[in-house]
């Protein structure tokens, strides 16, 4: 036997142990099991519900987590979907698959903030063990799941107020881990199939799952599509995604079905200079120029208006849609090809 292969599956079928074990899921090769991570202190209704479909050989173990942001429910039925059609014969190593990650927000039909603590889940990862309800979810999620992956999907869309066209961000990556795996974040981001997929900085603070695994140097990308309405467009961007991720690093056999030319980006972000209503000229997917007025802000009375300026030509792939903003929510974002 090829010693090289031995001692890859040996370090594959190892790691997959100590998920199972973290998990508390019984789950032996050639199963799939569904249950909970337990949020101490907050269960059951914050607990994170979990698909764990393990294959009967070793292989890469993919964590999947959607829902961190409770309004986007495309992305969210795709990872349900995925992991009830995933079959354990199929699938060589494992892959842990948290349809809703953020319980609180969606079942309170909310998309800016959580309750009870008004945060944002895509800022707390890693996450806290002692800290609030979210918090704590965001620690089972990173300390069960994501430290034993060999890459992490984090899904997003828009939610009901929100427009976007789908794109893709690659954070900022640890380069220093020793662990040399045959793919990297842009690999994956090929496979995933969204065209527009850029680099974004080092997040300052906590971050979402994303961040946390690309800080453990795991190869991992968040891919936003569809709208804050069950669509089947924006569901099948994200189900085919996940399955063409799965056949490209040898979770699945078989090649991805698309590998899409991706075009490296650079996201502009804008937003709002004061608080007041707000009302958007330019639609998402549309190219503006630098310089062209593509909204405004006003007070309560109409009197004092603030002209939003693009500040880069681009193509729009985000627009807010509530008259209502705040001081420094965002606007719009303009992607920008480098
Ligand atoms: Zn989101």
């Amino acid at each position: 036997m090829d010693l090289k292969k031995l001692e890859v599956e040996t370090i594959f079928s190892d790691r997959i142990e100590k998920l199972v074990e973290a998990t508390g899921l019984d789950a032996p090769p050639g199963s799939k099991k569904k249950g909970f991570l337990n949020v101490e202190g907050f269960s059951p209704e914050v607990d994170v519900p979990l698909f764990l479909i393990r294959g009967k050989n070793p292989g890469p173990i993919v964590v999947i987590v959607a829902g961190i942001h409770g309004g986007e429910h495309n992305s969210i039925e795709a990872a349900r979907r995925v992991g009830s059609d995933l079959d354990p014969d199929e699938v060589s190593g494992a892959v842990a698959i948290v349809p809703v990650a953020n319980r609180p927000a969606f079942h309170a039909r909310t998309h800016n903030g959580s309750p009870p603590d008004g945060q944002n889940m895509g800022r707390l990862f890693p996450g806290d063990s002692e800290g609030t309800a979210l918090e704590r979810a965001a620690y089972e999620i990173s300390s069960r799941l994501i430290v034993y992956a060999d890459t992490v999907m984090d899904l997003h869309g828009a939610d009901g107020l929100e427009m976007i066209i789908p794109h893709l961000y690659i954070p900022e990556h640890n380069e220093n881990n020793e662990e040399k795996r045959n793919w990297g974040p842009w690999d994956l981001a090929e496979a995933y199939g969204i065209e527009i997929s850029g680099y974004t900085g080092p997040r300052v603070g906590g971050g979402s799952a994303v961040h946390y695994g690309a800080s453990l140097g795991i190869p991992s990308i968040l891919a936003e599509a569809g709208s804050g309405f069950l669509e089947e467009e924006g569901i099948g961007i994200h189900y085919r995604g996940m399955m063409n991720v799965l056949r490209r690093i040898g979770v699945l056999e078989g090649l991805p079905l698309i590998e899409r030319q991706i075009r490296n980006v650079k996201y502009e972000k804008i937003r709002s200079p004061m608080t007041g209503f707000f009302y958007s000229f330019a639609e998402v997917g549309q190219f503006v120029n630098k310089g062209q007025v593509i909204g405004k802000i006003t007070d309560y009375f109409g009197d004092e208006t603030t002209e939003i300026i693009a500040p880069v030509s681009g193509e729009i792939d985000f627009i807010k849609l509530t008259m209502a903003t705040n001081k420094d929510n965002g606007l719009f974002a303009i992607v920008v090809d480098i």
